[in-house]
C-alpha cells in the first residue's frame, strides 16, 4: 500500500513528497551506476512524487545502459551537496503497473521518515542490470 513520505538531499535545498510502497521491495542492482553510488531504490509512478523545493538546485546525469533508449534514465542530484535524490525513467511495459510510462527510482537514503522497521521488513530485490536483465537477479548478490 502506498504511504506518504518526505524526502530531501543533505543540505535540504531539495525537498519532495512521495508516495511509496516500501513493502514491495528495495531494489539493489549490479549495473555500473548503481554499484558506483551504492544506490538502493524504491520505484513509484511519476505522478506519486511532488518536488516541493530546490528545482533550481537539481541537475541530472544520464547514461543509459546498453540496449536502453538514450536518455531514458536521468539521475537527479543536488548541485550543492551532491546527494542523488531520485532517478526518473521511462519504459513501456503494459503488463507492469509501475514500469509503463514515466516512473521514479527514489533513493531510499533520502527518505526522512521511513522507519528502520519498514526497511528491515521489506524484501530486497536484486537486479542484474549489468547484463540488461533488470527483472532478474544476478548469480551473485552478496557484494551489492
Ligand atoms: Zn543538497
Amino acid at each position: 500500500m502506498l504511504k506518504a513520505y518526505h524526502g530531501s538531499c543533505h543540505c535540504k535545498r531539495v525537498q519532495f513528497d512521495v508516495n511509496l510502497d516500501v513493502s514491495r521491495g528495495i531494489h539493489k542492482c549490479n549495473c555500473t551506476y548503481c554499484v558506483k553510488t551504492k544506490y538502493q531504490k524504491v520505484f513509484t509512478k511519476a505522478d506519486q512524487l511532488t518536488l516541493k523545493t530546490g528545482e533550481d538546485s537539481l541537475t541530472n546525469y544520464h547514461a543509459s545502459p546498453s540496449g536502453w533508449p538514450e536518455g531514458h534514465i536521468h539521475h537527479y542530484f543536488c548541485k550543492n551537496c551532491g546527494v542523488q535524490v531520485y532517478s526518473k525513467g521511462y519504459l513501456e511495459m503494459p503488463e507492469h503497473d509501475i514500469f509503463n510510462g514515466w516512473f521514479y527510482a527514489v533513493n531510499l537514503a533520502t527518505i526522512d521518515n521511513v522507519t528502520p522497521e519498514e526497511i528491515i521488513s521489506a524484501p530486497v530485490i536484486y537486479e542484474d542490470g549489468i547484463n540488461d536483465n533488470q527483472l532478474n537477479p544476478p548469480k551473485e548478490t552478496r557484494h551489492l
